[in-house]
């Protein structure tokens, strides 16, 4: 075992025993279905695991509710959309009830959002956005603005540091209506200062949309106390909601009114069986659904956010930290002298719930990985990403995989 230097007679830093031993989450493990024992598994940031409640409580609506109580169901499905979504509100992302809605995909919550936004603020040619974002961020963020004429200006972030407020401030001025970014970067974990960002774009006169699908469940956000305007997240990577499960959407309680939905939809209507001749939002939230309910996804979202709310997002982010801190030891002991640099911010403050590892090999690298038994994912050009779970992942478990890709390494 290779020791950093100084710590030869003291007990073994890199240990995992006894970061183990100490971690208050550890029982939460248990709580999810664990198919392959001897699996690592570090890719919740892009589907979490499933927890067995989940199958429960699945097994249950889809016999007792849908297959029993067939149409008279809708009586307690109906409201799931806001339910989970105060849900998600109080527990997840810091929101007033009334605030957060679930239902269709990150991507479809996003047009939504940006279109009314950038309606809202007539008379203003521009969006924000930042260069290296997720893709489909980008993608709707440049689709709505060449449907409507506007341009759209992109911050150039650091690769692993991400967007600064400066980069931000620097696009600034009368002419932006909209500034959309992520909370955590996708692939360095960078965490945005969501409060100073927003007050940047709040100055200009500007609103702001977040995306939260990596903050989601792995730290504490606060949209309430920061004015943020909108948001939109994804619930099947940190809240285990399953594949596809549908994504939640914030709209700020005092814009609500204020921003157009762009989809009628007669479940967005102000009276649904009224089947009336024109639409008429409903109001608050409910105004930007759109069609019938996800109920199978809505309950596994419910599940997923319970055991977040269970463990609590402080203790979360605390393991996030220690095991993100325990990964970056750990590479600066074995990886970097072999070639890997960290693509992850160095202070753990500024870093979500996942670790990048930057390689030139990273692409064959993760399918070597995979071939040992621990799941990573790749994202382009060079960078494999360590997606450390809370409630899920142990220290051991991320010392096995590091020693493996530091096997792989060794023998290139
Ligand atoms: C995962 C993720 C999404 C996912 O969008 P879908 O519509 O659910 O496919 C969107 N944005 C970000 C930043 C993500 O990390």
């Amino acid at each position: 075992m290779v020791s950093p230097p100084g710590s030869r007679t003291g007990p073994d830093p890199l240990d995992p025993t006894p970061l183990d031993a100490a971690d208050p989450l550890a029982g939460f493990r248990d709580r999810f279905v664990v198919a392959e024992p001897g699996l690592i598994y570090l890719d919740g940031n892009s589907l979490g695991r499933l927890p067995r409640r989940t199958g429960e409580r699945l097994e249950h609506l889809i016999h007792e509710e849908w297959g029993r109580e067939l149409i008279r169901g809708w009586d307690h499905w109906m409201d799931l959309p806001t339910r989970v979504g105060d849900r998600i509100a109080a527990a997840i992302v810091g929101a007033r009830q009334g605030e957060v809605l679930v239902g269709d995909s990150t991507t479809v919550n996003l047009f939504r959002l940006v279109g009314a936004a950038v309606d809202a603020r007539p008379g203003r040619g521009s969006i924000v956005a930042v260069r290296d974002d997720f893709p489909t961020d980008r993608y709707v963020v440049d689709g709505v603005a060449s449907a409507r004429g506007l341009s759209v200006r992109w911050v150039e972030p650091d690769p692993v540091l991400g967007p600064s407020t400066e980069g931000v401030e620097r696009l600034l001025d009368g002419d932006v209506g909209l500034v959309v970014l992520s909370l955590i970067h996708y692939r360095s974990a960078a965490i945005a200062d969501l409060p100073a960002i927003t007050d940047a774009a709040h100055e200009a006169g500007a609103l702001v949309l977040w995306d939260l699908s990596h903050a989601a469940g792995a730290i504490p956000v606060d949209l309430a106390s920061s004015g943020a305007d909108l948001a939109v997240g994804c619930t099947y990577k940190y809240l285990n909601g399953g594949p596809g499960a549908p994504a939640f959407l914030y709209v700020r309680a005092e814009l609500q009114e204020r921003l157009r939905p762009p989809i009628q939809g007669w479940i967005a209507a102000h009276d649904v069986f009224a089947m009336a001749p024109e639409w008429e939002r409903a109001p608050g939230i409910l105004g930007f659904a759109a069609g019938t309910p996800p109920v199978l996804g809505l309950v596994a979202v419910d599940e997923g956010v319970s055991l977040v709310e269970e463990a609590g997002l402080e203790a979360i982010r605390a393991k996030a930290t220690a095991l993100t801190d325990y990964a970056v030891a750990l590479h600066d002991a074995w990886l970097a002298p072999l070639g890997a640099e960290l693509g992850s911010p160095r202070d753990a403050e500024r870093r979500g719930s996942h670790v990048a590892i930057r390689h030139p090999d990273a692409e064959r690298l993760r399918a070597a990985l995979a071939d040992r038994g621990v799941i990573v994912d790749f994202r382009r050009p060079d960078v494999i990403r360590l997606g450390l779970s809370p409630l899920t992942t142990s220290f051991g478990e991320v010392r096995e995989a590091i020693v493996r890709l530091r096997d792989l390494l060794a023998t290139a």
